[in-house]
């Protein structure tokens, strides 16, 4: 028997994965229909990347103040932030973007249901107020902050709350020390607050190459961001319009704002999952297969929800290859490979790295040879700024592949997105080497390893 359904493709979501995999199945000729509860472009455009990366720009304008009489020029009188013009201007430019994502579906033919859905059956989804069947329906949800389970958790705020603070905290406690930790210190400090960093383990960015973990944390001792280790919070507390924050360890610190940035976890609450059986761990992460398939075989899964590599680039790629997949002209039977995904921490020094850890080659048996270089940039010595760039490679020394890229300093994000390429086509330290820098820059650092 055949079904008719109101749509072939039925996308739960509308961030960066749930946009692209709706727009691309649209575009390859199926009956396409998105729900997205909240504003268009998800997590990553609305309290993710973007506002984050302008926050970042807006936090490094008092080192270039800094520096600029090293050049030659006079800074006449003080320069001062504020905030509320920022966030306006921040605002703004979001409000700009979630328009061009709700025209992007539009001219794609995909129809927009500004609503939440949950599951009703395999093919049935609640939208709204609305019932509506599908033949394929992809959950592509996100993810959500994690609380701090304390008492006082209420007192604290997180990533999708800091972007829209009324007022710039004079000291703000972040708790957490993965990405969203050292970014907002990062941006707190440079905008001006007093910034104090509470983590439970030892060294910040578990995850990333030892070398670049110490730098960074002595890099952030160095400009004054008080660092609290292996610690947690106990309480939080409100008194006369203050945050009183007690840690594990004993110490009470007192702030105008409290973060929580301990990591994210799937959307899946509200979705019924359970109702139709669809399989997720205890954090809501959604099983799937190598094709993005749950175990129910029309319902699909990509991005955050699926909590594997939470990035951006990560759920595009993923919604691009499921819509092809399905609609397209099949080719694509090769499993994604993310072995080698580049990422980049935006927090000062910024951050970026493609492959493994010199630590990781080794736990796999690998002949390793790293190879470091510590540099000031040419632009810092004018303004005899004292900050250093490191660059480090992990060679598999007997066939001399490159296994691992790690940069800290200027400009990292922007030149790693360049090396990752020759990376991902299995470049060895030899083709770095016979690759003729480009003078003067940093980034020929790296074809100049010795
Ligand atoms: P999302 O973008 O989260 O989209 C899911 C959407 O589904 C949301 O809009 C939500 O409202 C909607 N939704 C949920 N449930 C329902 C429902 N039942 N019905 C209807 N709609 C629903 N990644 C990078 O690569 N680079 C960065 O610099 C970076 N910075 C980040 C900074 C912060 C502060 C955070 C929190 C994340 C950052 N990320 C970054 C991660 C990146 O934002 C995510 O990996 C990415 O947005 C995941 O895309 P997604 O499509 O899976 O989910
Ligand atoms: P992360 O997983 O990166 O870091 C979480 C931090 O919180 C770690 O320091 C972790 O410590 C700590 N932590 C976890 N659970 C607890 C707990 N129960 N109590 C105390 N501390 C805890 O998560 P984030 O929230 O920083 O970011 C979420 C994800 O968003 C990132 O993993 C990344 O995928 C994405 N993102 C990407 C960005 C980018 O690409 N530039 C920027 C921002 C976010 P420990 O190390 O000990 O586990």
């Amino acid at each position: 028997m055949t079904h008719t359904y109101d749509y072939d493709y039925f996308v739960i979501g509308g961030g960066s994965g749930g946009v692209r995999t709706a727009r691309i199945a649209a575009s390859l000729g199926a009956k396409v229909g998105l729900a997205e509860s909240n504003k268009m472009g998800g997590t990553c455009v609305n309290v993710g990347c973007v506002p984050k990366k302008l926050m970042a720009y807006a936090a490094d304008f008092p080192k270039s103040f800094t520096d600029a009489p090293g050049y030659g020029w006079s800074i006449n009188g003080t320069p001062s932030f504020d905030w509320n013009d920022f966030i306006t201007r921040k605002n703004n430019e979001i409000n700009r973007l979630n328009g061009i994502y709700d025209g992007l579906l539009e001219k794609a033919g995909v129809t927009l249901y500004k609503a939440f859905a949950s599951f009703i059956d395999k093919h049935t989804l609640k939208v709204g107020d609305e019932t509506i069947t599908a033949d394929k329906i992809v959950i592509a949800a996100g993810g959500t902050p994690r609380y701090m389970k304390v008492p006082g958790e209420e007192l604290t705020v997180t990533s999708d709350e800091i972007f829209f603070l009324e007022k710039q905290p004079e000291h703000i406690v972040i708790v957490g020390a993965g990405y969203i930790g050292v970014e907002f210190a990062h941006i707190f400090h440079g905008m001006g607050s007093k910034v104090t960093l509470v983590h439970r383990g030892d060294k910040v960015l578990r995850g990333f190459d030892e070398d670049i973990r110490e730098k960074l944390q002595d890099d952030m001792k160095a400009q004054g961001i008080n660092l609290c280790l292996e610690c947690y919070v106990g309480e939080v507390k409100e008194k006369d319009g203050k945050y009183h924050v007690t840690l594990t360890d004993g110490c009470e610190l007192e702030a105008d704002c409290v973060l929580a940035a301990i990591g994210r976890i799937p959307n899946t609450a509200a979705l019924n999952l359970d109702n139709i059986g669809i399989k997720h761990k205890e954090n809501g992460q959604i099983k799937i297969d190598d094709y993005y398939r749950t175990n129910i075989d029309n319902i699909f899964a990509i991005g955050d929800i699926t909590n594997n590599h939470n990035l951006t680039p990560v759920a595009i790629v993923e919604g691009q290859y499921l819509a092809e997949r399905l609609y397209g002209d099949k080719s694509c039977d090769e499993p994604l490979c993310f072995e080698k995904i580049p990422t980049a921490v935006f927090s000062y020094p910024e951050i970026s790295t493609v492959g493994i850890t010199e630590d990781q080659a080794k736990e796999r048996g690998y002949n390793v040879k790293c190879y470091k270089s510590t540099f000031r940039p040419m632009k810092y010595t004018l303004p005899d700024r004292q900050q250093k760039t490191m660059m480090k490679m992990v060679v598999d020394a007997d066939t001399d592949k490159i296994l691992g890229l790690h940069m800290i300093g200027l400009d990292a994000a922007e030149m790693m997105q360049g090396f990752a390429v020759a990376f991902v086509m299995g470049a060895t330290k030899a083709d770095f080497d016979k690759t003729v820098g480009i003078h003067p820059t940093s980034a020929e650092e790296y074809v100049t390893m010795k």
